[in-house]
């Protein structure tokens, strides 16, 4: 389907035609639908920015301060209420930023683990596990959007970005959905952290979904907290936590209870977490860019997180009184549309721990695939290989995975940037997406100084900015003429 709209953008003076061709294979029955004609309409321009980040995750709001802190008057549009994304809506609070022997992520993270005061705790057994902080999602939103402030980012909630305007190759504004009708934000560079690559695919970029074969993204998961529950209860009865992951496996093989993930499960009914920790175990499958079926089995995961505890306030001794304390706003989305770009990380990169010219920073979590089929199983041990790199070193995440070839103002920043299906399960880490805010962040500022677009940077420069505000940049092969 090829959809034209014609935009005139007031404050610019142009008359633009831009298509969509963001549509995938999944989209292919809407694609069938009759259509309607727009007419030609003037959009209001309510920013002229010199950097646009759409989307406020944790890699849109890493790249936003960081552009902002070097000088850049930056705007970030968000789609949800409050920032955070992931992190803050969906209950994902765990950041990983160890090698196992030593802490190798550090910079914006480590701002956003000391700004978050009594909301973050780090782990008992720090360094020793990838695992090294858990936070309260609550109390995060209120942190990142004061960081975001503080940096001088104007951020505007509750916009929709969903068109991009090209201007030959070069990205001239987005335009927003409102409450109060469409707008339009023009900019001179634009940074993608929507996680689903909207802005890119509306752009024109090419872009993967999901595992070569069927296209099948990760699974998705529904994030909850409890409360009311009696740990000296679970501990005073200590065979039935067994028991009830027992009844729960045959009910669910019998196909009378919902999938669950099994070893989160049990560790759950061993060791009741307090009502700040989220429970990571009621899997869904599904496209995450059809939102009917979005729709559809976000509804299918609530239902499920009451499968578990109806039956766990019958069955297991101090989960009487259990009650969901909070679910996820959204569902916990791992995977969408990864966009392509100079450079796409892949598994061997990952395991190898392999260095890159343009590193930006470490990265270290293992290929963590969850069954497309929304079963829970981590998929990836099925190949019996590696799943991480070795304890004590880390592998690369390169600029390159965040810059494309077609429209050299754009970059792409978090989980959609240029990953195969398997190194995408790694550096889909929120630690790993601050990385690649902050190195696109900076690199977009330095850019904007030297009036060059962000390839041109030279990267000798780049990590000497990056190390001084205190990212880790160890192992840099040598570039020889400064720049890639
Ligand atoms: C269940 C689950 C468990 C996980 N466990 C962990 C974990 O323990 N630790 C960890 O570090 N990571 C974990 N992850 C992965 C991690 O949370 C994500 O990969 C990470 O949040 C990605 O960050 P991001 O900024 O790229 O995208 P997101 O966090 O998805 O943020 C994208 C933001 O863009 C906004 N947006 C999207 N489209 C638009 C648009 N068109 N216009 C405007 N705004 C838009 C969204 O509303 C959102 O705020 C988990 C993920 C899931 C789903």
């Amino acid at each position: 389907m090829k959809r034209r709209e014609f935009i005139k953008l007031s404050g610019v003076g142009a008359t633009l035609a831009i298509g969509s061709p963001w549509l995938s294979a999944a989209d292919a029955p809407a694609a069938k639908a009759s259509v309607i004609a727009q007419p030609m309409r003037e959009i209001p321009v309510i920013a002229e920015a010199d950097v646009a980040v759409c989307g406020g995750g944790p890699a849109g709001i890493s790249a936003a301060c960081c552009a902002a802190r070097h000088g850049a008057k930056v705007i970030l549009l968000e789609r949800w209420p409050s920032v955070g994304g992931m992190a803050t809506n969906a209950l994902v609070n765990i950041w990983h930023t160890s090698d196992r022997t030593k802490q190798v992520i550090t910079g914006f993270i480590q701002e956003a683990i000391d700004r978050g005061g009594r909301f973050v705790r780090r782990m008992a057994d720090y360094p020793k596990r990838p695992e090294t902080h858990e936070f309260d999602s609550t109390g995060m939103r209120v942190v990142l959007h004061s960081m975001l402030k503080d940096a001088g980012v104007r951020t505007i909630c509750n916009v929709m970005v969903v068109e991009s305007v090209r201007d030959g190759d070069r990205l001239r504004a987005v335009v927003v959905d409102t409450k109060r009708g469409r707008k339009a934000v023009c900019g001179k560079i634009f940074i993608d952290a929507t996680g689903d690559g909207d802005i890119a695919a509306n752009a024109g970029l090419p872009f993967d979904f999901g595992r070569p074969g069927d296209g099948g993204v990760q699974g998705m998961t529904m994030m909850f907290r409890l409360r009311g529950l009696d740990a000296a209860a679970v501990k005073a009865n200590p065979n039935e936590a067994d028991r009830v992951f027992a009844l729960m496996k045959k009910l669910r093989n019998e196909g009378k209870f919902p999938q669950f993930l099994e070893g989160a499960a049990l560790s759950y009914l061993r060791s009741p977490r307090d009502p700040v920790v989220s429970y990571n175990m009621c899997p869904v499958a599904g496209n995450p860019l059809d939102e009917e079926e979005l729709t559809r089995i976000s509804a299918q995961a609530r239902e499920q997180v009451y499968a578990y505890v109806d039956l766990w306030r019958k069955e297991m001794p101090g989960f009487e009184k259990a009650e969901v304390e909070q679910m996820g706003f959204s569902l916990g989305i791992r995977e969408s549309r990864r966009i392509r770009g100079l450079k796409t990380l892949d598994a061997q990169m990952v395991v190898k721990a392999v260095k890159q010219l343009d590193a930006i920073g470490h990265g270290f979590w293992m290929i963590d695939i969850h069954d497309p089929k929304g079963t829970g199983h981590t998929t990836w041990v099925d190949q019996k290989a590696d799943m991480m790199p070795p304890v004590g070193d880390s592998y690369h995440i390169p600029l390159g995975m965040c810059l494309n070839s077609q429209v050299p103002n754009l970059a792409v920043v978090g989980r959609c940037a240029s990953a195969t299906h398997e190194a995408h399960a790694s550096v889909r880490l929120q630690s790993h997406c601050m990385v690649m805010g902050q190195g696109v962040g900076t690199c977009a500022a330095m850019a904007l100084q030297g009036g060059m677009d962000m390839a041109k940077v030279d990267i000798g420069k780049l990590h000497t900015q990056l190390r001084k505000d205190g990212v880790y940049l160890e192992n840099v092969p040598e570039v020889p003429s400064g720049q890639l």
